[in-house]
């Protein structure tokens, strides 16, 4: 099964992967985690990624489509695989679709998480996440079991840097203005589920499973 998560920062894409890992044994595919790890071992991409990621703004195409193509042609993609944060722009969805026509693949469905924009800055200030495993926790509305401890990995929780009041604005204005029009580009190739991401994380996870079945 080859899917998509999409929505808004801080819809809960990371959250809901997790469950569909479990679920279909499918590895998920974050350009967000990528890019993190790129910086933390201090690669160039990473470096350069690492400005706009800090800005709240967009990494440029050309370094995030070079970066999927390297990961779909891994041996674990072949069963299928979990998008998570990409694509963002047209020119990205575009060239995955390329890609995926090259490897003579193509998307079950995108799962688009709706939660309106006053709700996401609540989300991405009290969003902790795990500093080994990427797993998504909130201090309020998804606590991990043992305060500041991933429940997956036992690695320690962190705030990431870019999860900021300020920061938050500039990539929900992203968000709007480079990302959303991919939902008229999904709805038309006939791949679009859209669920109500404001309910909380369980019944999220249960309303999308019934979209899968
Ligand atoms: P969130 O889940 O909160 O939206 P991500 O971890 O997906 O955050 O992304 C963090 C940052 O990494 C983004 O703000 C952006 O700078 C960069 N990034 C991640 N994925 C992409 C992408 N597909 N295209 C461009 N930039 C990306
Ligand atoms: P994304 O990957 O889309 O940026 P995350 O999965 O990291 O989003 O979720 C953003 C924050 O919101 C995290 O702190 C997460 O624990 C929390 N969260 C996720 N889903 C829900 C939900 N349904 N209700 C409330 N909080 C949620
Ligand atoms: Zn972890």
């Amino acid at each position: 099964m080859n899917l998509m998560l999409f929505g808004a920062p801080g819809a809960g894409k990371g959250t809901q992967a997790k469950y569909l890992i479990e679920k279909f044994n499918i590895p998920q595919i974050s350009t967000g985690d990528m890019l993190r790890a790129a910086i933390t071992n201090g690669t160039a991409m990473g470096m350069e990624a690492k400005s706009y990621m800090d800005a709240g703004k967009l990494v440029p195409d050309s370094t995030i489509i070079g970066i999927i193509k390297e990961r779909l042609g891994q041996a674990d993609c072949k069963k299928g695989f979990i998008l998570d944060g990409f694509p963002r722009t047209l020119a990205q969805a575009e060239a995955l679709e390329e890609l995926m026509k090259n490897m003579g693949i193509s998307l079950d469905k995108v799962i688009s998480l709706n939660v309106p924009d006053e709700l996401i800055v609540g989300r991405i200030t009290g969003r902790r996440v795990c500093s080994k495993c990427g797993a998504s926790f909130h201090v309020e509305f998804n606590p991990s079991k043992v305060a500041d401890i991933c429940d997956y990995c036992g690695g320690e929780l962190i705030i990431r840097k870019d999860d900021n009041a300020e920061t938050v604005k500039s990539r929900l204005e992203a968000y709007h203005a480079q990302t959303a029009p991919l939902i008229a580009y999904y709805t038309d190739m006939g791949v679009m589920v859209e669920l109500d991401g404001t309910k909380d994380v369980n019944e999220v996870t249960q309303d999308m499973f019934a979209l899968l079945k």
